[in-house]
């Protein structure tokens, strides 16, 4: 199948999160089943230098912009069987930071423009390549108005007539909303925009609304999720209506991850090697992590947090209890960026506790691997997650996931019992509950018997690539099979 798989971010060429994960990996996967995959990301600052033998392919295509033109130069590479397109311009994409800007904080101002490029050039650099994909699938709100183009703009046009499209949801809470005024910049007819209708969202224009409105299959990166989102205003952040609507064209597919990257067994970042079989190299790999991250020798457990310090994260739990759980025998070490509030509050909590808690408020790829490899146990209090990542990793490195039971943490994570279960799970959002569920983890941590054979079972746990990309090969041809969405809207069953 010739599919086009369309990201705002893929490793290695550019990462915030998770979404960056999952194009990395899954492309390649569909790659090795045979599929002509094309991963096509934004050629940001410094993205060429992530991959050897970048090349530019096109440096003039026109890319109509509403009532202008703008010229996309089309680079290109082809990693691991995936034909990579770096799509560029470099006023929208050369620049410091993928969404934000850092010295305002805020959002960039052209964020409309920047990805209504970014979704039409991506078509514009099909035609050019004479490579009409059969399935695009697009994700999160950057990619969100690939669906609405075929759709609309190319609804009647022979070329695109065989071209389906899948939309997947890795956040919701992320909506590239814009004012009314973003309608005129698509380039589409005026006609479209009207309250109520698909252009519409509350007098602005939702460019996640539009992927979930034009699609023709949706899906989202957990079973759990896919049920929370459609269920409730809670986790649906407005999209409910929509969802519950169309939930017959809902799926959650839970992520893999690559255990190329995340493997204890090979990987390069770590002080010692280890796994299932023979889980020693672990008891170095805490010896280093402490070390480097400035905590004391201890045999008390230490506990990782590798996140984006934002609300979703669930942090203001580890504030609201901060006091009692330090005063647990424990250890805790934190990686993350975001929030000013979560710096300050872990900034303060390292001062207050230096021998108990330590800080590295950066984002650090390698450092994220040892605090794999060196904890013991992993510390996820989401107030919503669709998937997470970190609980998989921390599977794999024997690293104990504690966590709330929300979206792909509950999916993935199995409550310990004595004789099964991979983790531990907390299921009201509450400071008090967290804190019970870290108890217990504590507990079972003193029983070494019991702790070394959860261990065991947290590492043999599988959450490979090739399972999920079977599922998602199974739901391209679905939704290859179904009618294109526009007929479908306008003679509905
Ligand atoms: P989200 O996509 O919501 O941020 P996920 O758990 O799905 O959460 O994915 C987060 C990814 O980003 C993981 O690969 C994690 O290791 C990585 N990550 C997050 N913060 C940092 C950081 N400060 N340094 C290094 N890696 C980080």
């Amino acid at each position: 199948m010739r599919i086009a798989f369309v990201s705002s971010e893929a490793v290695p060429f550019a990462k915030t999160g998770g979404l960056a994960d999952v194009s990395g990996a899954l492309t390649k996967e569909l790659a090795g089943r045979g599929h002509e995959v094309a991963l096509f990301v934004p050629r940001y600052n410094g993205v060429e230098d992530k991959a050897e033998g970048v090349a530019v392919l096109a440096s003039n295509i026109a890319v109509a912009m509403g009532d202008r033109t703008e010229m996309l130069e089309l680079s290109g590479v082809k990693r691991d069987g995936v034909q990579v397109y770096l799509v560029g311009h470099d006023g929208f994409f050369r620049r410091p930071e993928l969404y934000r800007d850092p010295s305002t904080g805020k959002d960039w101002a052209d964020n409309d423009e920047r990805f209504i490029f970014f979704s039409r050039a991506v078509l514009a650099a099909c035609r050019h390549l004479d490579w009409i994909p059969e399935l695009i699938h697009a994700n999160d709100w950057q990619s969100a108005l690939l669906p609405t183009y075929v759709n609309t703009l190319y609804e009647n046009d022979s070329e695109w007539a065989a071209t389906r499209t899948l939309f997947t949801v890795h956040n919701i809470a992320y909506q590239g909303m814009f004012e009314a005024d973003t309608f005129g910049k698509l380039g589409l007819e005026p006609g479209l925009w009207y309250p109520g209708g698909p252009f519409e969202y509350w007098g602005k224009v939702n460019f996640l609304k539009l992927g979930l409105e034009f699609a023709e299959s949706l899906s989202t990166v957990s079973p759990r999720y896919a049920e929370e989102i459609a269920g409730s205003n809670e986790y649906g952040f407005g999209m409910e209506g929509i969802l519950s609507r169309r939930c017959g064209d809902l799926t959650g597919i839970t992520n893999g991850i690559d255990y190329d990257i995340w493997n204890p067994e090979t990987d390069p970042h770590i002080a010692a090697r280890f796994s299932a079989g023979d889980p020693a190299g672990k008891r170095a790999c805490k010896e280093a992590l402490q070390k480097e991250v400035g905590l004391p020798p201890s045999a008390h457990p230490l506990i990782g947090i590798i996140s984006r310090l934002a609300d979703q994260k669930g942090f203001d739990l580890i504030g609201e209890v901060s006091e009692t759980l330090l005063s647990r025998d424990l250890q805790i070490v934190v990686l993350g960026t975001g929030d000013a509030k979560y710096h300050e509050l872990f900034d303060a909590l390292a001062a207050r506790y230096p021998e108990k808690l330590a800080v590295a408020l950066r984002f650090d790829n390698g450092l994220a691997h040892r605090i794999e490899a060196g904890s013991d146990m992993f510390l996820m209090p989401s107030r919503y997650e669709p998937c997470g990542l970190n609980q998989l990793y921390s599977l794999r490195y024997g690293t104990i996931p504690m966590v709330r039971a929300t979206g792909g943490l509950a999916d993935t994570v199995e409550p310990y019992t004595p004789t099964s279960g991979t983790g531990f799970q907390f299921e009201t959002y509450a400071g008090a509950d967290m804190l019970d569920m870290i108890d217990c983890a504590l507990a079972t941590y003193r029983d070494a018997t019991a702790w070394s054979r959860l261990m065991k079972r947290a590492m043999e746990a599988d959450f490979s690539w090739p399972a999920a990309a079977a599922r998602y090969e199974a739901l391209y041809n679905e939704t290859r099979s179904k009618p294109k969405r526009a007929q479908a809207e306008r003679n509905p069953a």
